[in-house]
């Protein structure tokens, strides 16, 4: 018989009331996705733990595997850098990244690149915080799930960019960029393709460090806010069209019952 309990490495994603004192926690693991547990009596003054399963919080957990919910029987704190997510700006950041994850990962089906950007973005958000974080984020997320705009050449015409063949313009739906023959998307400029192309062609790091300044992060650079409304709307595409896969395949799923 196979072992009920299970140990793992997490990164809360948010948790709800259940009951008098009970929480359930959503969190990404390392081994075993996003898994949903039953934390029992946080919500007392007393809990031993219950400080630690804050979202956001990177934990090791001890997990016992219930018939109808898992339930957490320990936790302990990996990185409490997390304090520094007392800044409302970097917590909301935070906030974003953890609701994209939890929109996009399904339950228990292991995504270790997922698990692997959240800490690591986790780390960028309490050490170089920036406009940039969320998008690049996105982005990068929606790249591990094999969604990748085309960026170097027009994806109507196949034209690869050049001094006469500028490309213009954004369409997510055709999957990238386009010359200005063949435009349909929202126009782009070409600071933003070049960022754009840094944040998912490995130069995320020097990316970000210029993106960063100490002090404050509002946005009020236009070129990060033109790539953050593209990787919003990315976003936004994927989803809407996931979601519309599924309910056509439930649909059938319908059909095709006897
Ligand atoms: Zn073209």
């Amino acid at each position: 018989m196979t072992s009920r309990l299970y140990r793992d490495e997490a990164v809360v994603i948010r948790s709800y009331k259940l009951g008098e004192a009970d929480r359930i926690v959503v969190m990404l693991t390392r081994e075993h996705g996003k898994v949903r547990a039953v934390a029992k009596g946080v919500r007392k003054t007393h809990s031993k733990f219950g400080g630690r399963l804050e979202p956001l919080s990177h934990v090791a957990v001890q997990v016992h595997r219930g018939t109808n919910l898992d339930v957490v029987n320990q936790v302990e704190t990996i990185d409490s850098s997390g304090r520094m997510f007392g800044d409302l700006d970097v917590m909301t950041e935070g906030l974003a990244v953890l609701e994209a994850v939890d929109q996009l990962v399904p339950d228990r089906e292991p995504v270790p690149e997922v698990f692997r950007m959240l800490v690591g973005v986790r780390k960028t958000l309490s050490e170089r915080p920036s406009a940039l974080v969320v998008p690049a984020f996105l982005l990068r997320l929606l790249a591990a799930e094999g969604v990748r705009p085309e960026l170097d050449r027009c994806v109507v015409c196949g034209e690869v960019e050049s001094e006469s063949t500028p490309l213009v313009a954004i369409d997510l739906e055709r999957g990238g960029v386009q010359c200005r023959g063949c435009r349909s998307g929202v126009g782009i400029t070409s600071s933003a393709l070049h960022l754009l192309r840094d944040v998912l062609d490995g130069r995320l790091g020097e990316a970000l460090d210029r993106a960063h300044r100490p002090g404050g992060q509002v946005l009020d650079d236009p070129v990060v806010a033109e790539v953050a409304s593209i990787a919003t709307r990315a976003f936004e595409f994927h989803v809407e069209r996931r979601l519309r896969s599924v309910a056509i395949f439930e649909r059938h799923d319908t059909r095709s019952e006897p």
